[in-house]
């Protein structure tokens, strides 16, 4: 069977380079007999494939030395209570509200202390980043929190907030895109599953002073210190998801690293924007100047109109398309993974749905 482009929010594409490699390694992995779900997670080889994939990440991101890099599981959102259970000092921290992501550690670090929510974007369902205004920052929060890439509503932080505490983000669907001043945060946490691997892992990079003062309540396992002490072997980690994300970095590598996939990805969604902007069918719902390059919904104004478009996309090898239940519409999202032409291909298929449906 022919392979689709697949425009889901994640779990999503995967370079094709990287199943072909995975796929002649899978039941025999070098010269160790056996394939990497086989291997003791204390195996040298398996060693060997962590520590290349801490390396690579290192590399790509240029991490600076005093953060740790840490694979964990249970997901972006499991990080939504660590994040409060080891950085609460003051059990206070200030959030900014940008979709149902940042709702939900806003919930979780709530369970935890004071939260302070210093702007939100909820009033037009999250289509802009919203103005913040630093004399609401609490000048004793223990951090300050921003989901960087909005995936459901296709906004991004262009900018980031001046703060005077330990900036924390969620960039599971920004992280790899775009370059990132790591020294600029405190904590980052990305699920894998959009721009780094499979599902089942969660990349965490930390300053290190940050690590070891969680509260007493704080169970072993979301204790950063726990992992960080045993780098990241404290209890079996997601021992294929990380072999697979040491692929996709390689390869992410061989294109050239971050600053090059950032240029492609802004190429990427200026072709879909640009059509957007032009067009007298579609239209895209988030303010210009805060569009995600990774997620990019968009609306004909009509539900049943939006339904025939995702049927017939899907029919033409372009799926996933239907966007999120809270916005309607449709999404494309277009992370690393998806090459231009799959965007290229989309676009093509609006221009020829415009055509056939724009006098309905
Ligand atoms: C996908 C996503 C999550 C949820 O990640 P899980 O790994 O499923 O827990 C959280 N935040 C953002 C921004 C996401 O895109």
């Amino acid at each position: 069977m022919k392979r689709v482009y697949n425009f889901s929010a994640g779990p999503t594409s995967m370079p094709l380079p990287v199943l072909e490699k995975a796929g002649s390694e899978m039941a025999c992995y070098g010269n160790a007999g056996m394939s990497v779900m086989e291997m003791s997670h204390r195996s040298k080889a398996f060693l060997e494939i962590i520590q290349q994939a801490e390396n690579l990440l290192r590399d790509l991101m240029r991490i600076p030395e005093n953060y740790r890099v840490l694979f964990l599981q249970g997901g972006a959102t499991t990080q939504f209570s660590m994040a409060p259970l080891n950085l609460f000092r003051n059990k206070k921290a200030d959030f900014v509200h940008t979709g149902q992501w940042s709702k939900k550690a806003i919930a979780e670090a709530k369970r935890f202390g004071n939260v302070n929510v210093v702007a939100s974007s909820e009033d037009k369902v999250f289509s802009y980043i919203p103005e913040l205004n630093p004399a609401t920052f609490s000048p004793d929060a223990d951090y300050f929190h921003i989901t960087l890439n909005n995936t459901i509503y296709g906004t991004r932080f262009t900018q980031l907030p001046k703060v005077s505490v330990p900036l924390v983000t969620d960039a599971s669907s920004g992280i790899l895109s775009e370059v990132y001043d790591v020294s600029k945060f405190g904590l980052i946490y990305a699920g894998a599953q959009k721009n780094i691997g499979p599902a089942g892992l969660c990349v965490v990079i930390i300053r290190e002073d940050l690590i070891g003062g969680a509260l007493d309540i704080c169970p072993t396992m979301l204790n950063y210190k726990t992992h960080a002490d045993e780098s990241s072997l404290y209890n079996t980690p997601p021992t294929f998801s990380i072999y697979i994300a040491k692929l996709v970095l390689e390869w992410l590598k061989e294109q050239g690293g971050v600053p090059a996939m950032q240029k492609i990805n802004e190429q990427k969604s200026a072709l879909l924007y640009d059509f957007l902007d032009d067009s007298i069918l579609f239209k895209g719902t988030v303010t210009p100047k805060d569009r995600s390059l990774m997620n990019i919904p968009f609306v004909t104004g009509d539900a049943a109109l939006d339904d025939k478009f995702v049927k017939e996309a899907t029919a033409a090898g372009l799926v996933n398309l239907k966007g999120h239940r809270t916005v309607g519409g449709m999404r494309a999202s277009i992370y690393n993974a998806m090459p231009v032409e799959g965007v290229a291909a989309l676009v093509d298929f609006m221009k020829k749905f415009e055509l056939e449906n724009k006098n309905k």
